[in-house]
């Protein structure tokens, strides 16, 4: 029986790899990976590695959770070692809970290589701190996806309190959530960011406020990270200053 590793691949820049992330990566036999993970780092690999795609093709649906699962117990009775890649870190809204439990059950050996999150790296890079001394004191990670429907989930009253709020896979939804903000009584001239492929060359931001957001959402593709909160006006003047930063070290730019 193999090892399965549950590995974060960072947001997109493959410099936010870990260390162990990559030596795991060029040691791997096979390697599961979704839609966020870039494709450099995908060239860690080994030339005999075995790549299999598990993410969401443009329209289709992920394969199920289940189906994925069955594949790394599957991976692990033929392979000495399986690496199962995911964006950011395999713990945040990652599936990797569910993952992890599935190989316990099933007498799979398994290790978590814990990653950069997009929840405060992408931020960052777009020149926004999650905390900032007397502006935001606190802050809560939130999904987006489940705001209607069945999977109504969220009770959006309990983040009326919190100074900065992230949103993950809230493109879809960013009308809706704009609006139960406001009914929880945040106001409405509050900042809103979105941040596309953030870290990525393709990075993109998009500035609005709340008030915006639920009347006439601007234009925003997945996969974005959403911030609302006093913090998203620093970025004026951090961002600038990231900017001149990463032409000087020929990093990628906010
Ligand atoms: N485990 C991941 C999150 C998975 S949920 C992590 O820790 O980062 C997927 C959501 O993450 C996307 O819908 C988007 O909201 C966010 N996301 C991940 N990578 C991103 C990126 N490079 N730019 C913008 N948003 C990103």
């Amino acid at each position: 029986m193999g090892k399965v590793y549950l590995v974060g691949a960072g947001p997109g820049d493959p410099e936010l790899l870990t260390l162990k992330a990559i030596r795991v990566l060029t040691k791997a036999d096979v390697i599961l990976y979704d839609r966020l993970v870039s494709e450099e780092i995908l060239n860690y690999a080994k030339p005999d590695c075995r790549l299999v795609y598990v993410g969401k093709e443009d329209g289709k649906h992920t394969l199920p959770q289940e189906e994925i699962n069955r594949l790394l117990v599957y991976y692990a009775s033929a392979y000495e070692k399986v690496v199962r890649l995911k964006g950011g870190d395999p713990f945040v809204f990652g599936r990797g809970g569910e993952e992890a439990l599935y190989l316990k059950e099933h007498g799979v050996p398994y290790e978590v290589v814990p990653g950069v999150s997009s929840v405060y790296a992408v931020p960052a890079y777009a020149g926004i701190p999650l905390t900032f001394r007397g502006i935001a004191s606190s802050f809560a990670v939130v999904t987006g996806h489940e705001c209607t429907g069945k999977e109504k989930r969220v009770d959006w009253r309990s983040f009326r309190g919190i100074d900065t709020l992230v949103v993950l896979m809230g493109v879809k939804n960013r009308q809706r959530i704009a609006k139960e903000l406001l009914d929880a009584g945040r106001n409405p001239e509050e900042p809103v960011a979105f941040i596309e492929r953030g870290t990525t060359r393709e990075q993109r931001v998009v500035v609005s406020t709340l008030r915006e957001v639920a009347s006439e959402p601007p234009e925003v593709k997945p996969p974005a990270v959403m911030v609302v909160g006093e913090v998203v006006r620093l970025r004026e003047e951090i961002g600038r200053l990231l900017e001149n930063l990463r032409e000087l070290e020929g990093v990628y730019h906010a």
